[in-house]
């Protein structure tokens, strides 16, 4: 018998489709494609009735499959295809955090583009910096907020807080030029150069980065630098060498929205950037990808997922404040951003720079390990030495107050002075709301939420109870509803309150909160913090967004409320994170001339966690930490898998939990395996919800472990039960 001649046999592709289970299927490609089609490319094809997408995994001549009916791949977006080194990262990914292919790509490339969202032109907003007419006192906010490059109409509108009908106008009276990309290209930029000197610990982290980037090496560097130490022009220069060589640039940040200035920075000195953020459009988000894709863009900057921009040469990944836990994703994909730029830059054999002042225990232990390259940045160029906090003891000051206290008087005397010195504050307490518990005096009964095992929040302004879990809320109602007697009492403490209690003990004292609330009433934290930035407030009052990356040079007086809250939390990582907020946000005070005062209060005073914080001690801190996270076998010691089953029905999640279980226990091996058993939260949004939580000796011993469990059949949805898989978690609830 005569094999068929390979140019005989039918062109066959593997197509990954965004479905759980099998990484691909297979499609005939029909001639007209053939020469065409590559691997990364994005088509259409039929599944069942329906029409879905799905990228081009391989594609070769070969005999048909046998059994079924082969259809046809019906189109072909070619201004879609993923560059071959994003498809290997992506494979890789979907491999270790277990979930398809197709499930992982769908994370991977934006939904317009997929989709095929029509091209949109760019426009652009250009500031006329030389502009000096007059505006009225709305529109000169507006045009003083803009940034001097030339940005995104849509990017304008959200950094400056405005519209479209706005600019027009300031647009009519010469304050800014509104034109399409092509024009934009021919206005020249000025060069706007950062001229800062550098210090010699900044000339030695970028001489050191620089020798790895000559050399081709894929070194995991670690950026050690305290608040304000200048991590960001190590950054830009090291970009700006990467660019010079045709190569480009990937900056990742944990929130666009809440590091205005760092985009700034990045759009005054390179010409050629990508900030990408939530804000665009879907035609926009289409055309950025598209121009990333075709080398027309040198540096990105964006948040986790922006590490899969389809860059042709990619020579560098920044990742700053690498401990921040926003690069978890927590649906599928469950990536962590972080630990796959390590991995990509691997494959790619180029450096990766983690930024932090207060690094991730993860990162501190590969660097102590070797894996990882130290860079120390310990001093802050413009001078001014980190504040030492003043830790407040709050038994001592109900004590002393007689009364169940919650702002001490150390940080009430220092406000004072800050009002009187025309200075600014911030104080920051990390729960939104009123109150976060209503209960009844005469029963003892406490709000909570109908679809999730969580105490209702009181809302004073909006005069509501809500869930913070699902969103749930509805009017505070007047009598319990269990005795039906008029005895509702609110307890606890949260921003709303503090704001209201800091404004009527400090006479005069002007004060603005900076919560999920405001920002979503205020549209937008730009506006909030813009307002606070010209002067509008004495305080700022809010949640763990006023921690980020915020520079108020006038903010002279940091203070932290409850910062012992987190600790309580049932999670491995709750001193770690108490840690870092503290110690992050000490930093904001005093950045610029005038020093700056950070109190802290908390009751337990002699948690190590706020002890090393204040006392700018990381070494101990981290000392003890590891050699606990040792001792009782968590991450970097071990690796984790979760596995969270859910569903309507108790009875349901519990017997598939439990069944699940026996298979997990019968293929251990030596890892150990807590539960299942029912979540902290054990019911979310409608949900009943267990879990189990394996410790295997390292990820690769973990990883063996899913490799068994799939070996003895897999877990598979049962009985209308969800169960999801997450590698290296960082929710244990
Ligand atoms: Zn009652
Ligand atoms: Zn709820």
């Amino acid at each position: 018998m005569n094999l068929p001649r390979v140019s005989d046999l039918p062109l066959i592709a593997d197509v990954a489709i965004d479905l759980p289970g099998r990484d691909s299927y297979t499609y005939r490609v029909p001639e007209t494609l053939a020469g065409t089609l590559k691997p990364g490319d994005c088509v259409g094809v039929p599944f069942g009735p329906r029409r879905l997408r799905g990228f081009v995994i391989t594609i070769e001549r070969r005999e048909p499959p046998t059994g079924f009916t082969i259809r046809d791949i019906v189109s072909h977006q070619p201004e879609v295809r993923l560059p071959p080194h994003l498809l290997r990262l992506i494979a890789w990914g979907a491999r270790y955090y277990r979930c398809s292919l197709g499930e992982f790509l769908a994370g991977a490339v934006p939904a317009p583009v997929r989709e095929g969202a029509a091209p949109e032109r760019l426009v652009l907003v250009a500031k006329v910096t030389s502009f000096s007419g007059t505006l009225s006192k709305r529109q000169q906010a507006v045009w003083n907020a803009l940034p001097d490059a030339p940005t995104l109409l849509s990017e304008a509108c959200r950094v400056a807080a405005t519209t479209r009908a706005t600019l027009d106008k300031l647009a009519e009276a010469g304050a800014v030029t509104i034109t399409d990309d092509q024009q934009v290209r021919e206005i020249r930029l000025e060069a706007r150069q950062e001229r800062h000197a550098h210090t010699d610990e900044q000339q030695v982290a970028i001489d050191t980065v620089a020798q790895a980037l000559d050399a081709g090496r894929s070194q995991p560097f670690l950026l050690h630098g305290v608040t304000g130490s200048g991590k960001t022009l190590v950054y830009l220069d090291l970009a700006a060498r990467v660019i010079a060589a045709g190569k480009q640039v990937l900056l990742l940040l944990p929130e666009i929205a809440l590091t205005p200035q760092l985009a700034a920075r990045v759009r005054n000195r390179f010409e050629r950037v990508a900030v990408l953020h939530s804000g665009f459009t879907d035609g926009e988000r289409a055309d950025q990808w598209r121009k990333v894709a075709a080398g027309q863009i040198d540096l990105v900057v964006g948040t986790r997922s922006a590490l899969f921009a389809p860059f042709p040469r990619p020579g560098l990944i920044i990742v700053d404040e690498e401990h921040e836990q926003s690069y978890k994703q927590e649906s599928v994909p469950r990536y962590h951003a972080r630990d796959l730029a390590i991995v990509y830059a691997g494959q790619l054999g180029i450096p990766v720079l983690l930024g932090s002042a207060t690094p991730s225990l993860e990162s501190v232990h590969n660097a102590r390990q070797g894996r990882y390259r130290v860079l120390s940045l310990k001093n802050r160029p413009l001078g001014g030495k980190l504040p030492a906090p003043i830790l407040i003891d709050m038994r001592e000051e109900c004590h002393a107050q007689k009364r169940t206290a919650t702002i001490c008087r150390e940080l009430l005397t220092r406000l004072k002075q800050v009002k009187e010195n025309g200075e600014q504050a911030i104080v920051l307490l990390n729960r939104r709301g009123w109150s976060p518990v209503v209960s009844c005096q005469s029963c003892g009964h406490t709000l909570s939420c109908t679809s999730c095992d969580i105490s209702l929040t009181y809302h004073r302004g909006a005069e509501k109870v809500k869930c913070h879990y699902c969103g749930t809320e509805g009017p505070m109602p007047r009598k319990c509803p269990a005795c039906s007697q008029p005895t509702l009492s609110t307890f606890g403490l949260g921003t709303e309150q503090l704001a209201t209690q800091l404004a009527a003990e400090v006479p005069g004292l002007s004060v603005l909160r900076v919560d999920a609330d405001t920002v979503a009433e205020r549209q937008g934290h730009a506006k909030l913090f813009q307002a606070f930035s010209s002067g509008a407030a004495d305080c700022l009052v809010g949640t763990q967004m006023v921690a980020k990356g915020l520079d108020f040079p006038r903010v002279t007086l940091v203070g932290i409320v409850a910062a012992d809250r987190g600790l309580s939390l049932p999670d491995f990582r709750a001193a770690e994170r108490t840690f870092q907020l503290v110690a992050q946000v000490a930093g904001r005070a005093g950045r610029g001339e005038r020093p700056g005062t950070v109190v802290v209060q908390a009751f337990d005073t002699e948690a190590p966690a706020l002890r090393c914080a204040v006392d700018h001690m990381p070494k101990t801190f981290v000392d003890a930490e590891l050699k606990l996270r040792e001792q009782y076998g968590y991450p970097p010691y071990a690796g984790l898998i979760r596995f969270l089953w859910s569903g309507e029905s108790a009875a349901n999640v519990q017997l598939v939990a439990l069944k699940h279980g026996e298979l997990l226990t019968r293929v251990a091996d030596g890892c150990v395996i807590l539960g299942p058993n029912p979540a902290a939260v054990a019911f979310l949004k409608d949900q009943h919800r267990w879990h189990a939580l394996i410790k295997a000796g390292s990820r690769g011993t973990a990883q063996a472990f899913l490799d068994r469990v799939d070996a003895a059949g897999g877990l598979k949805k049962e009985k209308g039960v969800h169960v999801a898989i997450d590698v290296d978690p960082y929710q244990t609830s």
